[in-house]
């Protein structure tokens, strides 16, 4: 292979923190066989003063320190910010939710892909309004810095490039692809403290298992995350015969 099918540039105040994340397991095969690569770049190498000040109290007053937006801009141009096929998208608590569909998004339709990792109180506002395509929450609570964040989505972007998870179907049939959670999973032993392993998943039927774990994922679904069956009912009435509560 010779172009990585995606190019994810951390800018972060800590790439100390980052860089071991993506040197393990899937995310570094795939970043050693060349399908996807990590940039960390350091925002203070883009500091302007002898001190390399990288954040300053707000204007207005109040709590904590703001990161720079001159500071920012510069380190966003290094990462191929504003350029074609390049998306750029700020952590912070106050985005939109993120979600296995934005992550599909990113990983079908982004080249170059700029995860901006705030810190201390956050980023200059002027900032967010020049460079950012999205701001990205990954849920309703507040972390000290957005490199847990930008993390969390590089990795469920990266499981998505093809061959870097091995088995497609896998992928397929994981929680929130077609709306549903994942069916429930065994392996040896058959036994274990007295729980067997159903019966139908030793049969050797195929179609009979995979009409199984399809009933298991419509009510699993329906139990676990009624806000997902709804929607799931919603997106597509039709095709959904009234589901029985499969006795699996
Ligand atoms: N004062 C800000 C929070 C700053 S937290 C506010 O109240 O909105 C510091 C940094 O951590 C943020 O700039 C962001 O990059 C990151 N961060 C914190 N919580 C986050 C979350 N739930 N999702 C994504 N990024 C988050």
């Amino acid at each position: 292979m010779t172009q990585p099918k995606l190019r994810f540039h951390f800018l972060t105040l800590f790439p100390e923190l980052l860089q071991p994340l993506f040197q393990a397991s899937l995310m570094g095969k795939a970043a050693d066989k060349g399908m996807v690569s990590f940039h960390f770049i350091q925002i203070r190498d883009f500091a302007k003063d002898r001190h390399r000040t990288t954040d300053e109290p707000p204007y207005g007053g109040g709590e904590g320190m703001v990161l720079k937006a001159d500071v920012l801009w510069d380190a966003w141009k290094a990462a191929g910010g504003g350029q074609d096929g390049t998306r750029t998208l700020l952590l912070s608590p106050q985005g939109t939710p993120f979600q296995q569909e934005i992550a599909r998004d990113l990983a079908e339709n982004c080249e170059n892909l700029i995860l901006v990792c705030g810190h201390y109180e956050g980023v200059d506002e002027r900032f967010i309004q020049l460079c950012v395509d999205q701001e990205v929450s990954i849920g309703d609570y507040v972390l000290t810095g957005g490199e847990l964040p930008a993390a969390v989505i590089a990795d469920a972007v990266t499981r998505l490039i093809p061959g870097v998870v091995g088995n497609e179907r896998s992928i397929t049939e994981d929680s929130f692809e077609g709306g549903l959670l994942k069916y429930p999973q065994y392996t040896r032993p058959r036994v274990f403290e007295g729980l067997e392993v159903p019966e139908l998943l030793m049969s050797g039927n195929h179609k009979k298992i995979a009409e199984w774990r399809h009933q298991q994922r419509l009510d699993r679904t329906r139990e676990k995350r009624p806000d997902l069956w709804e929607a799931y009912l919603r997106k597509d009435p039709k095709t959904k015969k009234n589901p029985v509560q499969s006795s699996g």
